[in-house]
């Protein structure tokens, strides 16, 4: 066959209103509600900025990614991963579906236990847990997932003085294909540490191996990294049980999922390049079933999937406050929701619609947050309609991580609604006011 010509690429600009190089004109959809209810009268009822979550896609995109499992794999179980949302009435929803909880701090493990989550339905993951902690974990019958190996000595040590034997599975970390490493949590695998761990546990008196986790990165795109990891993990449980006669009871496959948000640079768009429940199913649960795992034995599969759970549930609606020209002539947009409560517009190319109808044209557009400060931007380009002041827009995608690494400056935080399977809203946070700030502050006498 005779190669094809090479063509040198060309750079054609583009200008506002005509083809763009697909060759038709853009066609930008409009959100003007979100199940069922009028964004209009989300932003009247609760102010703007506002977050809004809908119940109905938590629990659907749920039981899309437990299905793709369980029709995989006969025994599986979800644990929610408490950082990526850990609003009470999220946790509720997924505690309610049969999700145990997933904790990386003593605070969450408190909030989880509020939830009424049984301590032993708790994994308690990160690389810090307090002496306290590990106390209070241990005494419940919580899963705990050893980070490194003083965390291992403290664990061993204090078994010696607490009546309950510690369930213990250690964190593994690993090549699977996916650079740069996550090799900071955890045992690594080639180097021996890992095994080298779960020898000392196993040969420790009172400490209880229940299971193997990983962690493998979040947002990866590559299935089969999980495959090599399910894989690794597998070989680790054949290595114990064939050395100790020793059953391990789950492999914890951690998170990191792909959501269908864009990253920042990427060419298509999130949604058309995420990988599937499916695909990540089937890249696991083949490694697991096809490993040498005694089939008498097979143990169960633990996900703790955030991101890809909960993002597309989340949606904030805002307000524009004002249009101007850059100095290059740039259209650019102000609005209400700045990077201050979106903090994942540093990865993410957030989807961002008009609430209501609008004309024919569009432009390349700017879009900032209301913060002065130069990094408040939450589109840099986005191909958009001319909006007034006073409409409003809708951001999807936003569910997974922003109402918990969100930060309080310079502007106040917004309440948080949930909009329930029947349709009902409710307020499941509160905004902050002045009060909310400055009841923590205290000021010494002389300066009052
Ligand atoms: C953050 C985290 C998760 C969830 O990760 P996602 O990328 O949101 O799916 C799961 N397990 C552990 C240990 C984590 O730290």
């Amino acid at each position: 066959m005779q190669k094809l010509k090479y063509e040198r690429p060309i750079i054609n600009k583009i200008s506002a209103g005509i083809s763009d190089k697909f060759g038709m004109t853009p066609q930008i959809p409009v959100i003007k509600e979100i199940d069922g209810i009028d964004v209009k009268k989300l932003i009247n009822d609760y102010g703007s900025p506002v977050f809004v979550l809908s119940e109905k896609t938590i629990r659907e995109t749920y039981k899309e990614a437990k299905l793709a499992f369980t029709t995989r794999y006969p025994k599986v179980q979800f644990a929610w991963s408490y950082k990526t949302n850990y609003l009470n009435s999220v946790c509720q929803v997924f505690h309610s579906e049969g999700s145990w909880a997933e904790v990386v701090s003593g605070f969450e493990y408190d909030k989880a236990i509020a939830n009424g989550v049984s301590g032993k339905k708790i994994i308690f993951n990160g690389p810090h847990k307090s002496k306290d902690d590990l106390r209070k974990t241990i005494r419940n019958g919580s899963y705990i997932h050893i980070d490194h190996f003083d965390e291992l000595y403290t664990i061993i040590a204090l078994s010696k003085s607490i009546r309950e034997r510690p369930k213990v599975a250690i964190r593994v970390n690993m090549d699977t294909g996916i650079y740069p490493r996550w090799d900071r949590f955890g045992f690594n695998y080639e180097n021996g540490e890992a095994w080298n761990a779960l020898n000392r546990i196993m040969l420790s008196e009172k400490l209880d191996l229940i299971g193997l986790h990983t962690h493998i990165g979040t947002y990866i795109m590559t299935p089969n990294a999980y495959a090599v990891a399910a894989g690794k993990l597998a070989e680790l449980a054949v290595r114990i049980n064939r050395k100790y006669n020793h059953n391990i009871k789950y492999i914890d496959m951690g998170g990191g999922f792909a959501s269908k948000n864009t990253l920042k640079g990427a060419y298509l768009p999130g949604k058309d390049t995420c990988p599937s429940f499916d695909q990540y199913a089937d890249a696991i649960t083949n490694a697991i079933i096809n490993s040498e795992i005694n089939p008498q034995n097979m143990p169960t599969l633990f996900l703790e999937t955030g991101r890809a759970l909960i993002d597309d549930a989340g949606y904030v609606l805002g307000t524009v406050l004002a249009n101007k020209r850059l100095a290059d002539g740039r259209r650019s947009m102000i609005i209400d929701i700045g990077v201050n409560m979106l903090f994942t517009s540093f990865w993410y190319e957030h989807e961002i619609y008009p609430a209501q109808k609008i004309g024919k044209f569009s432009e390349d557009t700017t879009i900032y947050g209301p913060l002065c400060m130069n990094i408040d931007v939450i589109r840099a380009v986005i191909n958009f309609p001319p909006m007034q002041k006073g409409e409003h827009v809708v951001l999807k995608r936003v569910g997974a991580y922003n109402v918990t690494q969100w930060m309080q400056f310079i502007t106040l935080r917004p309440k948080v609604i949930l909009i329930d399977t029947k349709g009902v809203t409710h307020i499941i946070r509160e905004n902050e006011t002045k009060n909310t700030i400055t009841a923590m502050e205290r000021t010494p006498k002389h300066l009052k």
